[in-house]
């Protein structure tokens, strides 16, 4: 889960890191009201969405006057922004955050992933800040800097002191750059982040170390020790068709193709997108409907991938073992008669049951493919779609 960049600066003051005076707004009107409430006279007008390189792309402006700040304010807000994580449909800014306009003298950079090779927190920081760290990776990578984090230690006072050092804030402001890192680090175990990245971090004028940028995911498998996750949740940043699987305890992920996939198990969904390659087409999403498939799971499946017109066909591909496989065949049909099927539908079950669950299918009247195997399945499924 993404949240945006003003909410992420709330969730890192929290843990100690310094970041400058901001108020989150909907409309010009809020954002000349912030500035009343900022005071000072440098204000920077920012769009809130859920993508990195908003500076390149006119989502980030240095307002020097309240003439400019609600030229920027109007222009930002409701523009579309195409930046590299936008995808080129690019994104509408709904929400812009009005901040005190920093004095930058270094803009660095640091975030914090998980290594899932090494098992460790890995703190990677650079004295390139401000630009694409994927960029700096390439052409430059001796000027990124890691520690791998032992989990039963944590990121040590001395480890850093040593990065602070190695990405060049200068000595007065080491004690205030290994703090930075220490609390940065306190942040992602505390919030169970999947990434924190502060891009730049800057070091001002006066020589505090200050967060400019943030960007934070959380790993969804820690909602449980969040009850305020749901709250900060922007769902107008996030695929429709995901909020509506997730309503329905579906994991679901749109891709390219014109081949709907409905699978239990995580695995059986990867082989299953596999095979669908293998005979020479594209899977349109993952979907897995978990252990248990019930049918409201697969009526609700099936009104998602329906509603798409890339979805030239559907293959069902479901392993019967804890569920019977006539139970599911009987889900399938009432969900197939309920949002009336419009293209074709190529099933494969196996299983406990398995043969009841075939003739179910069959005596249901429904224009349905039964298939035996999984590459008999996906063979009827690229055929149909070709
Ligand atoms: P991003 O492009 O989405 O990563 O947005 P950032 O928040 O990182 O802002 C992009 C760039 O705008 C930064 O790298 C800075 O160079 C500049 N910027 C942002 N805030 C300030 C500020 O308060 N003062 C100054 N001088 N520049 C700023
Ligand atoms: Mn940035």
């Amino acid at each position: 889960m993404k949240i945006h960049e003003y909410q992420a600066k709330a969730r890192l003051r929290e843990y100690g890191i310094r970041t400058p005076k901001g108020v989150p707004c909907f409309s010009v009107d809020e954002a000349m009201q912030a500035a009343d409430t900022l005071g000072g006279d440098f204000w920077v007008v920012k769009a809130q969405i859920h993508a990195g390189g908003r500076g390149k792309a006119g989502g980030v402006k240095l307002a020097r006057n309240r003439d400019e700040l609600k030229e920027y304010a109007t222009e930002i807000l409701g523009k579309v922004l195409v930046t590299p994580q936008t995808g080129p449909e690019g994104q509408e800014v709904r929400r812009l955050y009005i901040e005190s306009g920093a004095d930058i003298a270094q803009e660095l950079y640091v975030g914090a992933v998980v290594d899932r090779s090494r098992r460790r927190v890995t703190l990677m920081a650079s004295s390139e800040g401000g630009t694409e760290i994927e960029e700096v990776a390439e052409a430059t990578p001796e000027k990124i800097h890691k520690v791998f984090v032992q989990p039963d230690i944590g990121l040590t006072r001395d480890e850093a002191l040593q990065l602070s050092e190695n990405i060049g804030i200068p000595k007065a402001s080491l004690e205030q750059g290994a703090d930075f890192m220490m609390n940065l680090y306190e942040c992602f175990q505390g919030e169970d982040a999947s990434l924190l990245e502060v891009n730049p971090l800057i070091v001002t004028g006066d020589g505090d170390v200050i967060a400019l940028d943030g960007k934070m995911n959380f790993d969804e498998n820690a909602d449980f020790r969040h009850p305020n996750w749901p709250e900060l949740r922007d769902t107008d940043e996030e695929d429709p068709n995901e909020i509506e699987a997730s309503k329905y305890g579906l994991s679901y992920i749109a891709l390219d193709g014109s081949i709907g996939c409905l699978v239990n198990g995580a695995g059986l969904a990867m082989a299953t997108m596999d095979i669908i390659k293998l005979y020479g087409s594209e899977p349109a999403n993952f979907l897995d409907v978990g252990g248990g498939a019930t049918a409201e799971q697969v009526t609700g499946a099936f009104k998602i991938m329906l509603s798409s017109s890339q979805v030239k066909a559907i293959m069902v591909n479901i392993f019967g073992g804890i569920m019977r496989c006539d139970v599911i065949a009987e889900g399938l049909v009432q969900a197939a008669k309920e949002v009336g099927l419009s293209i074709p539908l190529i099933v494969r079950l196996e299983g406990t049951n398995v043969k009841k669950g075939r003739q179910i299918l069959e005596e249901s009247g429904i224009a349905l493919t039964v298939a035996t195997t999984m590459s008999d399945a996906a063979q009827k499924a690229v055929a149909a779609v070709k």
